[in-house]
């Protein structure tokens, strides 16, 4: 409990082993990524295995976020062999998984509908940037601005496009089912635009039995336009900046990381934010001073949590990558230059758990606490005191297994478990005696309690209390 911000681990090849899952979970680990753009359901079943078993083994709660690949739009198969092309060059572009000649097929259905002349077109990441001159039928005539190596099946970003895309493809309604199934605690969706979107995934979710926290990756313009209303909507969100610095220019990524910060703290909800922030850890044993900063500077702009993804997904060193991460973030949070980003105050009237979790937080400030000890039924206590960025720990209680997973993302969170309790007298008596039996807390210091009363009942957080430990 000596870092406040948390950390999530994409899983792949370099650490879906026992010994692997086991490392990343002793260097620090809150939550693991399955990402589904790679791997079979088979190597998503074993990782989560894995990860019950070593966590289990740590006596840590790790929460599982299921990361469904969205509609990823790809170039078909060309009927030439890769080849370079330049600056000043023209072709033209259809739907389709092939197409006639030296047409570049798209494998999007309407893609002269949905593009204008002047739309930009990006290939490969944005290596190669194409303008769209003129449209005639289903042929997109595009001007080449940035070369490169055009190859059969790279990304297309279509960041000026209007796009007539679903959320979820077919392969993302199977990844999400097997997810469901299998117990992930988080689905991340990718290529959100609207909050419509994410109510459309939640809706699937109830439908199928099981209401998961949906975390929202913010990586397209529309998702930027329709910011507030998707952070309100959503559970979490992910500052996705793979994508985001493929569809923005790079001087625009950490201005939008700011604002999408701005708006999770507002709102309440945990944000993540994502890629290369170790990413020379791929292959080094140290990362770049530049890398090692840019984790800093997510902590110092209120990140609740950072992310690493081919660093311990695929790199030589997936626990050092971990472990450094964590030294970063230790770093930062314990320097004089740390000091808590504040969510603006609510507009009131405000719910009694976002009103209690303010005066938890001040109250601890102002007796000098040890920690907050919180007991929370659903996890939202718990999240809307850690948003008010309290500097002591909280120790979330909760009878739910599933939401002390969940719980695992939430900025200076801590789940434990304590036995069914008849009142808040037992309670109390409890939760000190289990404080002392872990050495958090001695006798003489004070902690600040939130819970309802009666205990136990869902919605019904009532009371903030202030104990001196006896
Ligand atoms: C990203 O784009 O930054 C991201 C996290 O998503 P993915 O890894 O699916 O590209």
């Amino acid at each position: 409990m000596n870092r406040r911000a948390k950390i999530v681990c994409t899983i792949g090849p370099a650490c879906n082993h026992p010994e692997g899952i086991d490392q990343l979970i002793a260097s620090g680990m809150d939550v693991a990524r399955l990402n589904f753009s790679h791997g079979t359901h088979e190597d998503h079943s074993q990782a989560i295995g894995y990860i019950r078993e070593a966590s289990a083994r740590h006596k840590k709660a790790v929460a599982i976020l299921g990361d469904l690949c969205g509609p990823k739009i790809r170039v078909g198969k060309l009927n030439h062999p890769a080849r370079d092309i330049v600056p000043g060059e023209t072709f033209a572009m259809v739907s389709g998984a092939t197409a006639e000649g030296d047409d570049v097929p798209v494998r999007y259905a309407t893609l002269a509908e949905d593009l204008r002349p002047g739309d930009l077109i990006h290939l490969d990441d944005a290596r190669i940037q194409l303008k769209v001159t003129h449209i005639e039928g289903p042929r997109v005539h595009v001007l080449v601005q940035e070369g490169g190596h055009l190859r059969n099946n790279v990304g297309v970003h279509l960041p000026s496009g209007n796009l007539t895309l679903d959320v979820l493809t077919e392969k993302d309604k199977q990844d999400l089912m097997f997810g469901l199934t299998a117990g992930i605690d988080y689905v991340a969706v990718s290529f959100v635009r609207s909050p419509d979107d994410v109510k459309l995934v939640r809706e699937i979710c109830d439908a199928w039995g099981k209401r998961l926290p949906i975390c929202s990756k913010i990586e397209t313009p529309q998702a930027i336009e329709n910011l507030e209303a998707i952070v309100e909507t959503s559970d979490a969100v992910m500052v996705a900046r793979g994508d985001l610095g493929v569809e923005f220019p790079p001087e625009q990524v950490p201005v939008l990381q700011r604002r999408v910060l701005a708006s999770a703290a507002q709102h309440r909800r945990p944000v993540i934010v994502a890629t290369e922030m170790l990413h020379s850890m791929i292959t080094s044993t140290r990362p770049t001073r530049a890398e090692a900063s840019d984790v800093a500077t997510a902590i110092y702009d209120g990140a609740d949590a950072t992310m690493l993804s081919g660093e311990t997904a695929s790199g030589a060193h997936p626990a050092l990558a971990v472990r450094m991460m964590a030294r970063v973030v230790s770093a930062a949070e314990s320097s004089p230059y740390w000091v808590p980003r504040m969510p603006p105050p609510p507009e009131p009237p405000v719910p009694f758990a976002e009103a209690l979790a303010r005066t938890a937080v001040s109250a601890a400030r102002d007796v000098g606490a040890r920690l907050i000890a919180v007991f929370t039924q659903t996890g939202d206590t718990a999240r809307l005191i850690s948003k008010e960025r309290p500097t002591v720990p909280v120790i979330a209680f909760s009878p739910s297994e599933g939401i002390r997973r969940r719980i695992g993302l939430y900025w200076n969170v801590w789940a434990r478990v304590l036995s069914p309790m008849r009142d808040t007298d037992e309670m109390v008596d409890a939760v000190q005696n289990h404080l002392q039996a872990g050495g958090l807390v001695s006798p003489g210091d004070k902690i600040v309690l939130v819970y309802g009363s009666p205990i136990a009942v869902t919605g019904r957080t009532n009371t903030v209390r202030i104990v001196q430990i006896q």
